[in-house]
């Protein structure tokens, strides 16, 4: 894997290329470039995989690569945790949506949101999934098939229906554009949809984590503030967001829920000072440390290998 990872410059979502490192390399030594924008503040990785390596990426190593899953026998081990998830966030959007009748999932997984709103009354969903392990286990072990697609959604020109409640789940901070992605959620959302994007706050208390907040895969680092900006440039009204350390999904999970709004309208939400951002991950970043930095994760790596030659 660190032979096929060729990185290439990538500016900011605000087009700086100007920036701040704060982290060069990740938890396994790979090349990470995490850096704060001179400009906007949006803390992002300055360097990373693009176009068809990037696709090969998601489609066959992600998983393997990210969470150690290689087969059946992994997923099984974890699908209680994805199915929890998926309860529990169709209960926190049902709090704020009333009535969740379609639904699109962006970046779908093993598709237990999808398959938790349908079996909750929602009469059409629909998800795109690129990983084929995962995909393949949604299609025929959730039982959704062709509700789960493996092509790249910013391809599809027209969907079967115009979603109420369009949803990723941490995959917007893996998108090689989610200035794109917010556009064509803009053109094939219903008029009256909701778009829910959840994401890693990197406003929140990640000091358990440490350097294992992270990954290459993690493009971009958002906060309520530069996502919000984000939506509000692409034409959305950001109207509620969530912010919990406590929610049991992650120590620090952000969820923004968008309305259609009006494009090129700016949010009136300052951002982080850019030193201060800097400081505030370097609070929490120790890579020398034995509970979340290098060592651990090469202790995890060694052991992880020791079982798979047993
Ligand atoms: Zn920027």
């Amino acid at each position: 894997m660190r032979r096929a990872l060729h990185l290439t410059a990538t500016p900011c979502l605000c087009g700086e290329q100007a920036t701040r490192a704060v982290l060069t390399r990740d938890r396994y030594l790979l090349p990470v470039h995490v850096a704060v924008c001179a400009a906007c503040g949006l803390v992002h990785t300055s360097r990373n995989i693009q176009g068809s390596a990037l696709t090969a990426f998601y489609r066959d190593h992600y998983r393997r690569y990210y969470e150690a899953m290689d087969c059946l026998a992994d997923i099984e081990q974890v699908h209680h945790i994805h199915q929890h998830n998926a309860t529990y966030r169709l209960r926190e959007i049902g709090a704020v949506v009333p009535k969740i009748s379609s639904v699109l999932e962006i970046g779908a997984g093993l598709g237990y949101f999808l398959r938790t709103c349908r079996d909750h009354g929602a009469k059409e969903v629909l998800g795109f999934e690129p990983g084929t392990l995962f995909r393949h286990y949604g299609m025929q072990q959730l039982g959704l098939g062709a509700q789960l697609r493996g092509d790249d959604f910013l391809h599809v020109d027209s969907l079967p229906f115009a979603p109420r409640l369009i949803v990723l789940f941490h995959v917007f901070e893996h998108l090689a554009d989610p200035r794109a992605c917010l556009r064509w959620v803009a053109q094939h959302m219903h008029g009256d949809g909701t778009l829910v994007i959840e994401v890693p706050d990197i406003a929140g208390d990640w000091r358990r984590m440490g350097l294992f907040h992270f990954h290459l895969a993690h493009r971009w680092y958002f906060s309520a503030q530069t996502l919000s900006n984000l939506l509000a440039e692409e034409g959305f009204a950001p109207y509620f967001v969530s912010r919990s350390d406590t929610d049991g999904i992650y120590p620090g999970n952000l969820r923004i829920f968008a309305h259609k709004g009006v494009a090129g309208a700016t949010y009136p939400l300052p951002h982080t000072p850019i030193a201060q951002q800097e400081q505030a991950i370097r609070n929490w970043v120790r890579p020398l440390s034995i509970h979340n930095g290098i060592p651990r994760a090469l202790w995890r790596m060694a052991r992880r290998n020791r079982i798979s030659k047993a």
